[in-house]
């Protein structure tokens, strides 16, 4: 098979190990001579699964016990919502900041449940930076954040310190560097980008901070329901919970978060240093918010892009057309992408630009 450099934005690149484990686990799953896919969510290999996921999040991100670990359904699109029903009482008021498309949808559903604030927004800039300086409204319940901004390619280098616990969509950068969870009050992520497949929703939760308001909330939609029953309530989304376990177990043979860290840093270097050398390729972000998940660049003669597209594709990248809404390019660098992935594209890059700037 030949090898394609995925820089997909998700559902987006796996290990091939974890690939390959998971095809035979579909065929005979622990020499049960059944597959992962016909097992009872409540036989002992599947609880087992669970139980190893759940303790390697909690290892890999340093989760204590006063916090729950959930695998739901929905996607991080529900945890817009469910967030904000489980935290945030009518009357109360909860701070967002608008950093791009994601977080503009998790602020139009937590409106339906308290008041919002909209601190802060690069809106007007086109999402192009993360705007650091805001005001807090007092007795806040909560600020929203989202860690990267998949679409834009901006990302938090550095998480806010702020005087109240936070609330964060890390769907897109969870796993890809080490992440101080007692800020959080709800750290949220779908899995198809940094975790594993699509189908599973990864959240973390401050147990201490749920029960606290007066809603009737559906039971399924209750944090305190899946913490109870450890994410097995219903029937959770078994084989995405299985390869995304197989994925935490690659992430923790090769280093854990702090590792994955090292290794983004140096693949978005190239990536940078590549796009800002390039007379033809400028990146539109402020240099200190430039996601090491997702590089979005622009280039600028946008009559070369589908000629661009196709010589990405000459070489076996896949998946660098930019976000429908915005246009141009992204690279999305999760932690399976090895180097040489990136070496590849910038090399396009670069004998692109001889061609044609
Ligand atoms: N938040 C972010 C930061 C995302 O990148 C995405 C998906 N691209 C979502 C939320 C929505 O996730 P889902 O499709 O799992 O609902």
């Amino acid at each position: 098979m030949t090898k394609i450099h995925n820089f997909s934005a998700g559902p987006a690149i796996l290990p091939q190990s974890v690939m390959k484990e998971a095809g035979a686990a579909c065929v005979n799953f622990q020499d049960m001579g059944l597959s992962i896919l016909e097992i009872s969510h409540r036989s002992p290999q599947f609880s087992a699964v669970l139980e190893e996921a759940e303790a390697l999040v909690r290892e890999l991100l340093n989760v204590g016990d006063d916090y729950g670990v959930l695998f739901l359904q929905g996607g991080a699109s529900s945890q817009f919502f469910m967030a904000p029903m489980n935290l945030l009482g009518t009357n109360d008021t909860a701070a967002y900041i608008e950093t791009g498309t994601w977080a503009t949808k998790a602020i139009k559903e937590a409106k339906k449940f308290g008041q919002v604030a909209n601190v802060a927004s690069s809106k007007e800039d086109n999402f192009t930076h993360i705007p650091k300086e805001f005001e807090l409204p007092d007795s806040c319940k909560y600020l929203h954040i989202t860690s990267n901004n998949t679409v834009r390619g901006t990302q938090y280098a550095e998480i806010p310190n702020v005087a109240m616990p936070l609330v964060c969509d890390a769907s897109s950068d969870i796993f890809s560097r080490p992440m101080d969870v007692s800020k959080f009050d709800i750290i949220y992520a779908g899995a198809q980008k940094n975790m594993g497949p699509a189908g599973v929703t990864l959240v973390i939760a401050r147990k201490d901070a749920l029960g606290k308001i007066e809603r009737d909330i559906p039971t399924m939609l209750d944090y305190r329901t899946h913490i109870e029953k450890g994410s097995a309530f219903n029937t959770p989304p078994v084989f995405p919970i299985y390869v995304s376990m197989l994925n935490l177990r690659w992430v923790k043979e090769n280093g854990g978060v702090a590792a994955m860290e090292k290794h983004n840093a140096e693949k978005a270097r190239l990536m940078y240093q590549a796009i800002d050398e390039s007379p033809l390729f400028s990146c539109p972000n402020a240099d200190e918010d430039r996601s090491t998940m997702s590089a979005v660049f622009v280039m600028n003669k946008p009559e070369l892009e589908a000629d661009f597209l196709a010589a990405c594709k000459a070489a076996n990248c896949s998946g660098v057309k930019g976000h429908r809404s915005v246009g141009g390019f992204r690279a999305s660098m999760y932690n399976a992408m090895n180097v040489d992935s990136v070496e590849v594209l910038t090399g396009v890059m670069r004998e692109f630009t001889a061609k044609h700037a």
